[in-house]
């Protein structure tokens, strides 16, 4: 059986030992130890990695009271210095007594019971037994559990038997029977627990809590913890400063800034519009003009489709053409027709697009498509061309 060395301390991240076997399994090699802290995955904590002799730990997994590190190769001699990813550790260390005491000051403040945690590689979350969470209250239990934090409790683990164990304000039954782990956050809470945690709350430094959201009739709760939490400030920071340039204004003075932006980009969309009316008004004048019989054509270099169609419905309105329309920048056709001519326009698409590599459709009075390359847009529009011209 490994001697587990977590359980002596969390805080062990170089040792000596030699390795009692070595597997060699179909997907890789493992080794087992004399003793060993690399913790396997295990009560929601995901495994250590780390180095044996500088070979890097690919994953650890308890097999029958025997931990098995999977190795990139077997070391050369039995005697082997291992090292633990100990940024790794001691994130999981925080995340881990972070989620004990945030589920323990969760039933305190709100009442609620945490129904699962989870532990994952960019944030960590628990499930408690409430339909809702509003704002106000997570904000109370943010600062409450924050409060814990700063009164620096400590955190120890031992093991208890049964009996020792039914005596002990447990947060659950455990599953275990005999050998029970208690990790204690003093005058906080007992909790049979595995996993490796920091020695006071005080390590934790802060606990932010993100986000609520529903999650099948209970709220799910995000939250980072120590390091994680800074990094998440420190991201924060880097957008707000980015803006702050952008902008050209305080932090304070951005939100501000965007209202202001919203107001003026509705005053230009507006002033937009009003040109873009005038504009297909002269345009339409000019295409009607240039009509040859019922066809109207014209290839635009750069124009929406939703600007076509403006311009197309405004020509079919006022008079019996056909109008068919391309820009050039988007590979995007478009066919309209004013209602009398009884050619239907989405049908003739639906016919004639698959040729092209085009997809789209439409009414009988009007009809789109778009085209992954401007060659073939190109080639379908003149071929409808020359079939409007026979019609
Ligand atoms: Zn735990």
């Amino acid at each position: 059986m490994t001697k587990k060395l977590y359980y002596d301390s969390a805080y062990i991240r170089e040792w000596k030992t030699r390795i009692t076997r070595k597997l060699e399994r179909e997907d890789g090699a493992y080794l087992v130890l004399e003793e060993s802290a690399f913790y396997p995955h295990g009560g929601g904590q995901p495994c250590d990695l780390g180095w044996i002799d500088n070979i890097p730990v690919l994953d650890v997994v308890v097999e029958e009271e025997e931990i098995l590190h999977k190795v990139e190769r077997f070391p050369e001699g039995e005697e082997i210095d291992c090292r633990l990813d100990w940024n790794r550790r001691f994130d999981h260390m925080q995340q881990h007594s972070g989620q004990h005491l945030l589920s323990a000051i969760c039933l305190d403040v709100c009442g609620a019971e945490t129904l699962s945690f989870h532990l994952g590689q960019d944030y960590a979350t628990i499930d408690i037994a409430r339909a809702d969470l509003p704002q106000d209250q997570l904000m109370a239990l943010e600062l409450a559990v924050n409060e814990q934090i700063y009164r620096n409790r400590k955190i120890t683990s031992y093991f208890v038997n049964q009996e020792q164990a039914a005596a002990l304000p447990l947060v659950k039954q455990p599953k275990v029977t005999d050998d029970i782990r208690i990790v204690e956050i003093e005058g906080i809470e007992y909790n049979g627990c595995g996993g490796t945690h920091v020695s006071a709350t005080g390590e934790l430094g802060i606990i932010k809590l993100l986000k609520v959201e529903k999650q099948k009739g209970n709220m799910r709760l995000y939250f980072k913890c120590g390091y994680r939490a800074l990094n998440e400030f420190n991201i924060g920071m880097d957008i707000l400063s980015s803006l702050s340039v952008k902008f050209k204004a305080a932090k304070e003075e951005i939100l501000d800034r965007i209202v202001k932006w919203e107001q003026e980009q509705k005053q230009l969309q507006a002033e937009l519009n009003a040109v873009k009316a005038e504009n297909d008004a002269y345009l339409a004048e000019k295409l009607l003009a240039d009509r040859q019989g019922r066809l109207i054509q014209h290839v635009f270099a750069d124009k929406s489709l939703k600007d076509m169609q403006n311009l197309a419905a405004k020509i079919s309105e006022e008079t019996d053409v056909i109008v068919l329309l391309m820009s050039n920048a988007d590979h995007k056709v478009l066919l309209v027709q004013g209602g009398t001519s009884g050619f239907a326009c989405g049908a003739f698409f639906k016919q004639h697009l698959a040729d092209y590599r085009g997809k789209g459709g439409g009414s009988d009075k009007m009809a789109q498509a778009g085209f992954d390359t401007n060659e073939d847009a190109e080639a379908f529009y003149h071929f409808t061309v020359q079939f409007l011209q026979e019609l």
